[in-house]
């Protein structure tokens, strides 16, 4: 639900119309970088407590009254699905399949059932809505999974019936008439679907972290983000705003004529960078390999036709995440071949081995009912008990490899100990391929070199480097300044590794969401980083921002970095660097 004057203004006419009060501006952590100016608008997640209090039992207490509330919910609940059905048409992959599953919750038989059956309970309408969707939520929880992730999408369809219910608009993001700013308190994948770029100029919220569902989509959409800002909520639609998805910064009102020239400037900037045709190299002709993140087929075909020279991380679990069952290694060949398949020779991919568990279960893979599933047995770790899962995929991997021809290596995620990595590497050497592992564990970051005598190449895990280093969950909304690549702590991990590489003469690379972060990508090549594996949107950014600085400023960019006390004067010490060459 947007705030009642949410009609946005332009923030010129804004701007000219009252004499603009700057106030100090409010700090986030900056995810996608880029500066707009706009006026707010807000998205509201829960219905307003007003409504519901005025609306009370709906006056349902005539004699046919359970009959008309429940005509009542059958309205409600057939607008929320035809609004959820709405918008699956007018998106694509993930995203509609959400939005057709959220559809076909509102409109579940089920629920409507539970629903009538509370109303002739004696419960009022509201309270049956609320006590149907618990008990569906207490089934779905109880299943565990996936299944327990519906969850969350039926608590957004109780949001949605509710406030159909007392006529408010339904909660969640609108669909400003003006190019704005969007604010949110955080947004879910749901929430986003056929955001257009031309009207949401930025997305700024005030949780999440820079591995956040916002962080990923905003990156995707090439939006600049900012994320973790305190007290944003307290903005109203309309005001006009200067957002720094560089610095992290949210000014309210101020100077137009000031902040009308920084985001013209960035507009321009940007325009530039997206004219960026590769190869990665600094101004001085230092070669820094740019490479796509691919999730499947679709994607990689995506991947494919944007400046990069190939894959540095191909998440093979999120080909699996809704299969019961493993799939035959012809079936998994098939799948890996169809990534492989998407680039030429000269353009290597790099495979992940299954990272199934914690924030990614795998039915198939995934072990049940773990304390604490981050630190459990996930990636890796599953082959101890289950070895004939890795070798299964390892052979379809090198039977993908060898029908396309693509320069194949494989990696595999949550290495901890020199001995695992050994093992690793045996099994994917009798292969005929590359092996690698992820640097994600501070143990792993701590031993790189010993790592590379048995490994042809690293990769840094940045997400989960970070996640381990500051013990801090990648997931946590509240935790965004410790789950910030910029800590000072996981650029020093960084810093081992990427030495270790350098004597050793072999590779390493970032494939976390650090790279797609054009600054952050300067303070990596200064210290030692050989390539950089991101976002495909975020691929021109980063190539453009590396050609026009040298290896000199990456190095001084890197020191300061390192030598700062936390992520914001990390960021301000590199910004505050000369960058002519
Ligand atoms: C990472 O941890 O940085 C990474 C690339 O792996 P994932 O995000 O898939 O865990
Ligand atoms: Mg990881």
């Amino acid at each position: 639900m947007v705030t009642s004057n949410s009609t946005p203004v332009a923030a010129s006419e804004q701007g000219a119309a009252a004499a603009p009060t700057p106030s100090a501006p409010l700090h986030g952590t900056p995810v996608v970088p880029g500066i707009a100016y706009a006026p707010a608008v807000v998205a509201r997640g829960e219905v307003s407590p007003t409504a519901l209090l005025a609306f009370g039992d709906g006056g349902f207490d005539g004699p046919d009254g359970e009959a008309e509330a429940l005509a009542a919910y059958d309205d409600a609940a057939a607008s929320v699905a035809a609004g959820s059905a709405a918008k699956a048409d007018r998106s694509n992959g993930a995203t509609a399949g959400v939005l057709a599953a959220s559809a076909g919750l509102a409109a579940d038989r089920g629920l409507r059932t539970a629903v009538r059956k509370n109303l002739r309970g004696g419960s009022d309408l509201l309270t049956s809505v609320r006590a149907a969707v618990e008990q569906f939520v207490g089934v779905f929880v109880g299943m565990g999974g996936l299944m327990a992730e519906r969850a969350t999408d039926l608590r957004d369809i109780e949001r949605r019936l509710l406030a159909r219910l007392v006529g408010e608009p339904e909660p969640g993001v609108p669909t400003p008439d003006v190019p704005s700013v969007l604010l949110a308190e955080d947004l879910a994948p749901a929430d986003t679907a056929g955001l257009d770029p031309d009207i949401v100029l930025a997305l700024v919220t005030e949780r999440g972290g820079p591995t956040s569902h916002t962080a990923i989509i905003a990156r995707q959409l090439g939006i600049p983000c900012v994320v973790g800002v305190a007290d944003l909520m307290t903005i109203e639609s309309g005001t006009p705003l200067l957002v720094d998805g560089i610095a992290g910064t949210v000014e309210t009102r101020p100077d137009p004529d000031a902040a009308r020239a920084a985001a013209q400037a960035d507009r321009e900037a940007r325009a530039a960078a997206a004219s960026w045709e590769g190869p990665g190299r600094t101004a001085d002709g230092q070669p820094v390999k740019l490479l796509a993140n691919v999730a499947d087929g679709e994607s990689a075909a995506g991947a494919a036709v944007t400046p990069v020279e190939g894959v540095g991380l191909f998440r093979t679990e999120l080909c699996f995440l809704n299969r019961t069952e493993e799939p035959s290694v012809d079936e998994q060949a098939a799948i890996y071949a169809g990534v492989l398949g998407a680039f030429d020779g000269d353009r290597p991919v790099v495979v992940r081995t299954l990272d199934a568990g914690s924030d990614k279960p795998v039915a198939f893979a995934t072990l049940p009912g773990e304390e604490n599933p981050a630190l459990g047995v996930r990636g890796l770790r599953l082959s101890f008990s289950n070895p004939g899962l890795l070798e299964r995929q390892l052979d379809a991997i090198a039977e993908a490899a060898q029908r396309t021809g693509v320069t194949t290596s494989v990696m595999a995620p949550m290495v901890a100990t020199v001995a695992e990595a050994a093992d690793f590497a045996a099994s994917v050497h009798r292969r005929g391929l590359r092996a690698g592992v992820m640097i994600e564990v501070p143990s792993a970051a701590l031993l790189a070199h010993r790592m590379l005598e048995v490994v042809d190449f690293l990769s840094i895990g940045t997400n989960d480097l970070t996640q381990y280093t500051m013990a801090a969950d990648r997931m946590a909304t509240d935790l965004a300044h410790l789950t910030d690549p910029w800590q000072p702590a996981v650029l020093q991990l960084i810093a081992i590794t990427a030495d270790a590489g350098r004597r050793a003469g072999k590779p390493v690379g970032v494939c976390g969401e650090a790279a797609a972060d054009p600054l952050l990508a300067s303070v990596l090549v200064g210290l030692g980083v050989t390539s950089l594996s991101m976002a495909p949107a975020a691929v021109r950014p980063v190539g453009a921002h590396l050609a026009g600085v040298d290896r000199a400023y990456c190095e001084a960019a890197a020191e300061a970095a390192l030598g700062a006390v936390d992520p914001a004067s990390a960021r301000d010490a590199v910004r505050a660097l000369d960058r002519s060459t």
